[in-house]
């Protein structure tokens, strides 16, 4: 192959990865379609019944499209023609059904039309959903090729009255694209003036620039009538020459004609022919198809660096994404198992910023203890516990039928006990408040996680496993806290019951203290003595809790936060590991999609560099 050839077959391969994609021109805005609209394409225009799908036909050399009088191509069709070896077998590909090589060219034809009613309906509506076909074949030239619906004039039996308008809108659409090239087919048998092909052409593009005028039907002119005036550019001025072509007659496609032998009809056509003879070298569908060849070399030649450009812009934007997206999971257990406690250990990392500062919500345990603990210790009801009613009730209760004598001992301790047991509350609650500090840390440090948010499952297991250890955490400082409470109330300082009868001396006249014993007086003593008793614990407790509760749950939490789970996953199977790493699907095949799209646009530019050095 000339490596004009390959540069061709290079930008259709590009053109049909696109398609295949999903990047097929129009729709968003990005690199992709505006490659696909960057590489140049072919497009037939002209009246219904003009002889596009023929002209097209004759073109690839083989019978596939559907053609017939009245309205046939009712869908745009993306034909993508790939040269292969010589030697290699024909066939065709459809976009929608990929898995399928069709080597029959009637099926190819029935599968037109068929994908064209399954859009439209059985009807002579028209859709501008684009069929894609390719088709591989060592007699093709590389193009791209669109066939598209005929202009009419007016809407015929069961068409929408915006047909016309429909069709001339879709059509320009393909041929408004500034890489498309027009193939503007006219019928030799009607006044060129009156071409539908040639007025859009020349709206589209003034310049003639892009133009390719195509004379079909010559074989149907009136005797004694020719079409040099227009083939030799004297009717119409077209920048580029005139093509005449002699399709098969709708007789000859009812006979089944096969395309070598009209291939021929035609050449015979023009070479025996009085008034074309001169012009036979030029005339014809085969010369017609390497003059849209070799005029594709030209305009991708000169597209070469935007093209480069827009390849090596599309490299960039795929490999961030790619970057973005993460590397694809590695498929053996050690590996697997390597990633997820790469993983973890990520996540550990942010959580422990998180409790030792760098990032916030550590502060958030330090306010337990500096602000919820003292208030919740603050507002314990002793004032009620200790009322000179209350201990009245709880001394003489205490006493039973035996009044005490100096001190009521085991009021007091009754007394105590029942303080001290309203410790339990607001020690358990500080245990509580840090677990759902803890707790909430670990759901932010996942969030935070960047590594992990391709791996909702991850997510949720490292998350089950953390909230399971903080709540065995959460139990031993329960424990721990209920016990340093209960510490205080089972031994109470001796020093404490030392001072005791002194103070009652010193409390005040002692002669009355003993005649006032049962006195309002003497309960509220008590009171006062055991409230000092139960400040002084709870100054204490306030310092052991926040003590027990980092040594219990924070510092468990940072030391040990994953430990179990290191040691469940270290036993689990290469495929529990993989069930552990499943990735959001539209994430893995987002990424596939990148690759491959990077894999394509890499080989393209491998491919664009060695065929421009080459030259
Ligand atoms: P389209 O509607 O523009 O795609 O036209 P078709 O390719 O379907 O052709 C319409 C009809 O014109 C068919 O019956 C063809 O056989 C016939 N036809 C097309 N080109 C020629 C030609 O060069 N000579 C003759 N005799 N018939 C032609
Ligand atoms: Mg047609």
């Amino acid at each position: 192959m000339t490596t004009m050839e390959s540069l061709i077959g290079l930008v259709n391969r590009i053109q049909r990865a696109c398609t295949m994609l999903g990047d097929y021109g129009g729709g968003d805005n990005n690199a992709f379609s505006s490659l696909w609209e960057a590489l140049p394409s072919v497009a037939v225009v002209g009246g219904q019944s003009s002889g596009k799908s023929s002209v097209l036909e004759s073109i690839v050399g083989r019978d596939f499209l559907p053609r017939g009088s009245g309205i046939v191509t009712r869908r745009p069709l993306v034909l993508q023609l790939h040269k292969t070896e010589d030697g290699s077998q024909e066939y065709a590909e459809f976009l929608h059904l990929v898995r399928r090589k069709f080597t029959d060219f009637s099926l190819v034809r029935k599968e037109i039309q068929d994908e064209t009613d399954r859009i439209t309906g059985k009807t002579k509506q028209i859709s501008p959903v684009p069929i894609h076909l390719s088709i591989y074949s060592p007699n093709v030239v590389n193009l791209t090729l669109i066939d598209l619906p005929g202009l009419t004039k007016v809407a015929v039996e069961g068409q929408p009255e915006s047909i016309v308008q429909d069709i001339e809108s879709m059509v320009r659409t393909y041929v408004e694209k500034p890489n498309c090239i027009i193939l503007a087919i006219s019928p030799a048998n009607q006044d060129i003036a009156t071409s539908d092909a040639i007025k859009l052409a020349r709206e589209v593009d003034p310049t003639g620039d892009q133009t390719f005028g195509v004379l079909t039907k010559l074989d149907l002119m009136d005797k004694g009538t020719n079409a040099l005036d227009v083939l030799e550019g004297r009717s119409y001025r077209l920048q580029r020459p005139w093509v005449g072509i002699v399709n098969r007659s709708q007789a000859d496609i009812n006979k089944n004609v096969d395309m070598i032998v009209a291939r021929r009809k035609e050449r015979e056509y023009f070479a025996t022919s009085p008034d074309y003879g001169h012009l036979a070298s030029k005339m014809g569908s085969e010369y017609l198809a390497k003059l849209l060849s070799k005029h594709l070399e030209s305009v991708i030649r000169a597209r070469i660096p935007s093209i480069t450009s827009l390849i090596n812009k599309s490299i960039d934007e795929l490999e961030s994404e790619m970057d973005h997206l993460g590397q694809p999971i590695a498929v053996d257990a050690g590996a697997q198992l390597y990633t997820i406690l790469e993983m973890c250990r990520a996540f550990d990392q942010i959580f422990k910023e998180h409790l030792e500062g760098g990032r916030p919500g550590g502060d958030r345990i330090y306010g337990v203890f500096d602000n919820q603990l003292p208030a919740a210790l603050r507002k314990l009801p002793f004032d009620r516990h200790l009322s000179p009613h209350n201990v009245r009730k709880v001394v003489s209760e205490a006493d039973g039928y035996q009044p005490h004598l100096i001190a009521p001992e085991q009021g007091y301790r009754r007394l105590i006990d029942g303080a001290l047991n309203y410790f339990r509350g607001p020690a358990e609650a500080s245990v509580d408040a840090v677990h759902f500090v803890l707790k909430e840390l670990v759901r932010k440090s996942i969030g935070e996680t960047q590594e992990l948010r391709r791996f909702p499952t991850l997510q949720a297991e490292i998350a089950a496993a953390s909230y399971e250890a903080l709540e065995r955490f959460r139990e031993d400082g329960r424990k721990t806290v209920v016990r340093l409470v209960d510490m205080e109330s089972s031994y109470l300082t001796v020093d404490f019951f030392r001072r005791l009868p002194q103070e009652v001396e010193k409390g005040g006249n002692p002669a009355a203290s003993t005649t006032d014993r049962y006195a309002e007086g003497h309960f509220r003593r008590i009171g006062s003595n055991v409230s000092s008793y139960v400040g002084m614990v709870s100054e204490t407790l306030k310092i052991t809790i926040p003590k027990a509760v980092v040594f219990c749950q924070v510092r468990e939490a940072k030391q040990s936060l994953l430990n179990h789970f290191y040691i469940q996953i270290g036993k689990k199977e290469g495929k529990q590991l993989s069930l552990l790493l499943d990735e959001d699907p539209a994430l893995m095949e987002r990424r596939q999609q990148c690759a491959k799209r990077l894999e394509l646009y890499k080989a393209a530019r491998d491919e664009i560099d060695s065929v421009s050095w080459a030259r």
